[in-house]
């Protein structure tokens, strides 16, 4: 599963209305809208129902001295399409600019003000990039860049469009995959088909279009553009191999000559036919062909066809086109076959299906009845008005302290130190179910502890103190916190960047097939691979042996004895056995930090779901103020304490050590800066541990992003118990005090000196709470029957 459901965006109802139907829309495209009807026809012709839509084509040049404009208007459909004119010997830069200034005119023709951009080619971005949009849109339908005869600067400005777009669509789940990374609200919306028209090919045909009619059976047919894209080899290939069977071919030719296409007397080229024309021809084919050639420019694209085809009725053959093997691979009806040998079984196969439709036509069809324009359109209109929207919205702001949450003074039955989790649960858990006053008081000026987050000056959340990643597979703690959220499923995936390469950590199989070039294709020989690295070490009792045991000194070089030593100021040899731990090593492929049951954040981030867990009549929250400022007989017969055990005591048998951070917080120009949310810097030359990007685990949508470079340190803020035989004996001496002392129960991180997790300090302070209210019984029973 990805980290959201990208193809059915979560759209509050207000997105979902009316809003924004009417702003006027400008289609940049590289296709001609009476070139083939596809995609860029589909949804402008649904766009164009309540607003004005503009189609901009590619320049025409002319042999006229000037440049000017051409608005063409169609049959059928109220969008018009503009052809600008330029000198044919004017340079690409001077087109450029008189394209710029074409459009301004066109703007003030047509009276349009702040249009919404939607572009089909980066190429046009120059030209519109001063307009000022209500939103700007990216509907990147193929890789054009690994297209034949694509312009060098292409990538160069498609960088620029995807920077400066609100929201991407892709055509397919391949391109989204590998542009997801670059864009923080990019949505797949692989193309629909127009069943109804492509299904008239199942009823009788009156009489066959007159180039084909003579053409004997059995038929194999394609329709589309003819470019490099196709396998010509294969569909000679084909036609070689069987004579009796006529290869039909559909479509005009781009990018290629006549000279380029394969020639037999069995394949017949009939040239472009108009969309209306299609299912005749569909009609008169046993098998549908997609011979696509599998290389660059064929790697991302998500063939319309295949649903149209399906639609008609007729059984598919074609080659392993990564997008048609995903949505399309399990169905009876598509034979996916690499080479000539497979693909003329696949035909063969699909022939004898074609002389009786039966439940391979059903399944398909269930298979399309999911899919339509209609609703793929609906969609994206309700994110072109979100992105809209959020342009005219100010940035969001945090209001602290919440409503509900008090500072009070009045008789406490207990007083809590610390409003990270361990306080803040036993808040919640001792004034709901024990009935108990409480007072909570931290010394920040902030709840919820080190894992507060906050809205930064541009608006964008992030966590002051580090990211936190919220995994557990306790029910209980999970019930327990969903009574104060809701949750963004998130899973959580980090790279470490060793050298040029950023690659999976933990270490799994794909780790070690990148960094040593190897194609490592089972578990076995990833396991026989780290076996033959691995050095046994019979008693395994450090954070050095752990991983030298497991992967050998070159992996444990490479990945913990820079991030270790610089994280703990310590050699991975001086740490207990457990800090290593933390981390394993997969021979699989899964790439997820965690594995737990239950991985999410919460929606609207950690300090909300601290705000309703502290709210609470029973309980009054002291920000600022430092426990050790009370006074005692004000603090109530109970103390809870989640700050550093030794501080209770005044340090008296010397400090327990911990490991601080420095954090970095940045915020940069751009929408997004790495491909997940952390990236680990193991070397041990680079000062900073790692670099967090918090969209990634908020999934907020913003043009700028924030980012977290954290530099560990001996001096500040404990944040680290350092785990080591000789700390923990020195806690234990501070724990027998702990356990002496009366009326205070100590908790959390530093409360008892445990390298905790999140979930793991909830757990604990509900497990605190069990344990404590069978005493406080009376109490909570007065309290709450006198309620
Ligand atoms: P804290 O959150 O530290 O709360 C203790 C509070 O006590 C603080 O707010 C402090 O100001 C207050 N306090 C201390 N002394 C006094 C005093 N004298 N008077 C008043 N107030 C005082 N866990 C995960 O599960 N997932 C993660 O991804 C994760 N990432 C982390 C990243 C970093 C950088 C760090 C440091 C920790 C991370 N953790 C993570 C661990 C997580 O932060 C802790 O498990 C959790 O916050 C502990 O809660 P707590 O209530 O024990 O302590
Ligand atoms: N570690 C490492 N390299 C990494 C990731 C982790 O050496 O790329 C070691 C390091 O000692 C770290 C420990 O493993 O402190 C535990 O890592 P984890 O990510 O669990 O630490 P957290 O950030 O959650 O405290």
């Amino acid at each position: 599963m990805h980290d959201a459901s990208p193809i059915a965006p979560v759209l509050s109802p207000a997105f979902a209305d009316d809003h924004g139907a009417h702003v006027p829309l400008i289609c940049f495209s590289h296709l001609r809208w009476d070139f083939v009807l596809q995609r860029p026809q589909h949804l402008m012709s649904r766009f164009a129902r309540t607003r004005r839509v503009l189609m901009w084509e590619e320049a025409i040049p002319t042999n006229h001295h000037l440049p000017y404009l051409e608005f063409h208007a169609f049959e059928g459909t109220t969008v018009q399409s503009i052809r600008p004119r330029v000198p044919d010997r004017w340079s690409r830069e001077e087109q450029e600019a008189a394209l710029s200034r074409l459009l301004d005119q066109m703007l003030a023709l047509t009276g349009i003000h702040k249009p919404v951009l939607w572009f089909y080619t980066p190429m046009m971005w120059p030209i519109a990039r001063h307009v000022d949009p209500s939103a700007v849109v990216y509907d990147c339908m193929d890789e054009l860049s690994s297209f034949r005869f694509a312009p060098p600067e292409l990538r160069q400005r498609e960088d620029e469009l995807i920077a400066a777009s609100d929201v991407v669509f892709t055509g397919g789940w391949s391109i989204w995959e590998a542009k997801r990374n670059r864009h923080d609200n990019i949505h797949p919306f692989p193309s629909s088909v127009d069943t109804a028209h492509f299904a008239s090919a199942r009823r009788p045909q009156g009489s066959e279009p007159h180039d084909m009619a003579s053409i004997p059976r059995p038929r194999l047919g394609y329709y589309g553009v003819i470019d490099e894209r196709l396998d010509f080899g294969l569909i000679a290939a084909v036609a070689k191999a069987r004579p009796d069977w006529q290869i039909v071919m559909v479509g005009p030719l781009a990018k290629v000559s006549e000279a380029d296409l394969p020639r037999a007397h069995n394949i017949h080229w009939l040239g472009q036919k108009n969309y209306a024309e299609l299912p005749a021809y569909l009609a008169g084919w046993d098998v549908a062909l997609m011979p696509f050639a599998i290389n660059e420019a064929t790697r991302f694209i998500s063939p319309t066809k295949t649903p149209e085809y399906l639609a008609g009725g007729r059984p598919v053959v074609s080659t392993p086109v990564r997008d048609v093997l995903r949505h399309y691979g399990d169905l009876a009806a598509v034979h996916v076959a690499n080479g000539p040998e497979a693909f003329i079984a696949g035909c063969e196969a699909a022939m004898q299906q074609s002389r009786k439709p039966g439940a391979w036509r059903d399944e398909a069809d269930r298979t399309l009845a999911s899919m339509s324009w209609d609703a793929s359109f609906a969609a994206m209109a309700a994110q072109v008005a979100a992105a809209a929207r959020r342009r005219v919205e100010p940035a969001p702001v945090d209001r602290f302290p919440a409503p509900g949450i008090r500072r009070g003074a009045r008789g406490y039955d207990v007083t809590i130190c610390g409003a990270g989790f361990a306080g803040s649960v036993l808040a919640r858990k001792l004034a709901e179910d024990s009935g108990q006053r409480v007072l909570v008081v931290d010394k920040r000026e902030h709840i919820a502890g080190n894992a507060y987050d906050h809205r930064d000056a541009a608006g964008i959340l992030v966590h002051r103190y580090g990211p936190h990643i919220f995994h557990t597979n306790s029910d209980e703690v999970v019930s327990f916190l969903s009574r104060f959220t809701e949750w963004r499923p998130y899973e959580h995936r980090v790279l470490a960047q060793v050298g040029g390469k950023q690659v999976p950590m933990p270490i799994n199989r794909t780790t070690l097939n990148q960094l040593y070039g190897l194609s490592l294709s089972t578990d076995e020989e990833a396991a026989a691979f780290l076996a033959s690295r691995a050095e046994p070490v019979a008693d395994i009792r450090t954070s050095r042996d752990v991983v030298v045991n497991a992967v050998g000194r070159e992996l444990y070089e490479t990945f913990f004895q820079g991030y270790t030593r610089k994280q703990w100021g310590l050699d991975p040899s001086q740490l207990d056995k457990t800090v290593t731990s933390r981390v394993p090593t997969r021979t699989n492929t899964d790439d997820r930090y965690f594995t737990d049951k239950f991985q999410a954040m919460p929606r609207e981030g950690f300090t909300r779901m601290f705000e309703r867990m502290l709210d609470h009549p029973r309980i009054d929250i002291a920000l600022s103020t430092d426990f050790h400022e009370l006074k005692g007989a004000d603090r109530g017969a109970l103390t809870v304490y989640t700050g550093p055990i030794d501080a209770y005591f005044g340090h008296r048998f010397g400090h327990l050590p911990y490991r601080s951070l420095a954090f970095r917080h940045e915020t940069l120009p751009m929408r997004k800066m790495q491909p997940v949310a952390v990236v680990n810097y193991p070397a041990e030359d680079v000062p900073w541990t790692r670099i967090t990007e918090y969209k990634h685990l908020t999934g907020q949508v913003h043009p700028m992003t924030s980012v977290t470079y954290e530099y560990p340190s001996a001096e500040g803020e404990p944040y680290y118990p350092i785990p080591r035989p000789e700390n923990q004996e020195l806690f234990r001496r501070y724990d027998d005090l702990a356990r002496a002392e009366r009326g205070v129960i100590f908790a959390g991180r530093l409360g008892s000196y445990r390298y905790y997790n999140m979930d793991q300090v909830v757990g604990q302070a509900l497990a605190v709470h069990r344990r404590i209210a069978a005493e406080l019984r009376p109490a909570a029973a007065a309290a709450l029957g006198a309620e």
